[in-house]
């Protein structure tokens, strides 16, 4: 392994990317103000028994894809693989449930999971979530959708669609199953090993295998929304009501169930035309059972997640990549010895005023130090010459409209000042 080589399924945001991922974050902080959602940061890493028991035993992210170790300490430790289960956690710990309902979250940072890289999936990505604890109003699952359509809104991304579903309760689910139990069981020795012990413990885990052999046995079984109670059926029709009267599209998918166990009711997914198979660029729905199973009080909640990583690269493929690069205020150039202090001694000062202020660091000469502000796009050069430090001025030339003017070194506010105008 080459000390130079990175794990992996991680990547490296450098400089020339990470002003997209800047920009985005701007953009979902702005939008999550409007909806009233309040930033949370949990740790990276958890007790490993809250996904064990947050997401399931059965799931493929417990069963598979945890980064699991154990500390000096003997605990079992794991870098979290989603942001909802830690949320909850913290909700309960922090009481934070004391205050006025509904409590609107958002988070967003890496996730982990040990899964098979390719395009758009990665081992650590990261994630954006929101989520509403406290209330089962059909109304909030729908926020919980308008506010990530909103973020891809915001960044001018098309080509996106809604699929929607509901998949009940743990009451409605009790017949479901037993029909999943006696469709499946026929079928039992063309499953994959997984689905085969998924049969017996959670056969609804069976609908989001993706093994091809699964898959086509998958086509042919029956849909939760046949069997869904009254009530879920009252939750799921005044989901699609506020949805439609919002005039938010969407598709219904029957099949649609999810990686989590924690889901009840709504499910959705947000898929892009822009990606390949891994299409996804965000999904989420309400876990009303998750706080209680965490240790809670009973609290239904909704929330989504969008993958961050897969959002730029559906932005990318669209040529909706584009921030406006600025350069510095000001390049200080020097002719090294004394002139090179003074010049120190004022990108200091225009430092402390907040200035983007660049100078030379590799004894550059004049014309080479003139042709970095010009790469750099710096808005003004002062120059530090022998003659004008004499009379204590410096040259500020506007590097747009190329007019100059001698500034005394006296008075450096007025010298920021100037600066601070330059290219605006
Ligand atoms: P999930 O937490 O599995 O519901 O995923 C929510 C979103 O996170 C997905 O729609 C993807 O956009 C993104 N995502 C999930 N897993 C990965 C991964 N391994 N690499 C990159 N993005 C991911």
């Amino acid at each position: 392994m080459a000390l130079t080589s990175r794990p992996r399924g991680t990547n490296d945001i450098i400089p020339g990317e990470i002003e997209f991922w800047l920009d985005l974050e701007e953009k979902i902080r702005t939008v999550c103000r409007a909806y009233g959602y309040k930033e949370i940061r949990t740790p990276i890493f958890e007790h490993t028994e809250l996904f064990q028991r947050g997401i399931g035993d059965a799931t493929d992210i417990v069963e598979k894809e945890m980064y699991t170790f154990l500390d000096r300490g003997e605990r079992s430790i794991t870098l979290r693989p989603e942001g909802t289960a830690p949320l909850v956690r913290a909700y309960i710990e922090n009481n934070l449930g004391s205050g006025t309902l509904p409590v609107k979250l958002f988070y967003y940072g890496p996730m982990f999971r040990y899964e098979r890289p390719q395009a758009g999936r990665y081992r650590q990505f990261v994630q954006f979530g929101c989520e509403a604890l406290g209330s089962s109003d059909p109304l909030l699952d729908v926020e919980a959708i308008a506010l990530p359509l909103e973020i891809y809104r915001a960044c001018g991304l098309s080509g996106f669609q809604v699929q929607l579903n509901s998949i009940g309760c743990p009451e409605c689910r009790g017949a479901y199953r037993e029909k999943l139990v006696e469709y499946f069981t026929p079928h039992t020795d063309q499953l994959c090993k997984s689905c085969q012990s998924r049969l017996q413990r959670n056969p609804m885990r069976l609908l989001d295998c993706k093994a091809e052999g699964c898959q086509r046995i998958i086509e042919g079984a029956p849909v939760i929304t046949q069997y869904l109670c009254a009530d879920c059926q009252d939750h799921f029709s005044g989901v699609r009501t506020y949805l439609d009267e919002l005039l938010i599209p969407y598709e219904l998918n029957p099949r649609l169930v999810r990686g989590f166990d924690y889901y009840t009711r709504t499910v959705f997914e947000v898929v892009s035309s822009e990606l390949g198979s891994q299409n996804a660029i965000g999904a989420g729905g309400r876990y009303d059972g998750l706080v209680e199973e965490v240790g809670g009080k009973p609290t239904p909640a909704v929330g989504y997640a969008v993958g961050v990583d897969r959002l730029l690269l559906a932005l990318k493929g669209q040529n909706k990549l584009e921030v406006n690069l600025e350069g510095p205020s000001a390049y200080l150039v020097h002719f090294g010895g004394a002139t090179k202090i003074k010049a120190a001694q004022t990108a200091h000062f225009l430092r402390s005023q907040g200035l983007w202020v660049e100078l030379d660091h590799m004894d550059r000469s004049v014309k080479a130090q003139m042709k970095a502000a010009n790469r750099l796009k710096s808005c003004c050069v002062i120059v530090f010459g022998q003659d004008e430090l004499a009379k204590n001025q410096v040259v500020v030339r506007n590097m747009q409209d190329g007019r100059e003017q001698e500034v005394v070194l006296d008075d450096l506010g007025q010298l920021s000042k100037i600066v601070g105008a330059c290219g605006k």
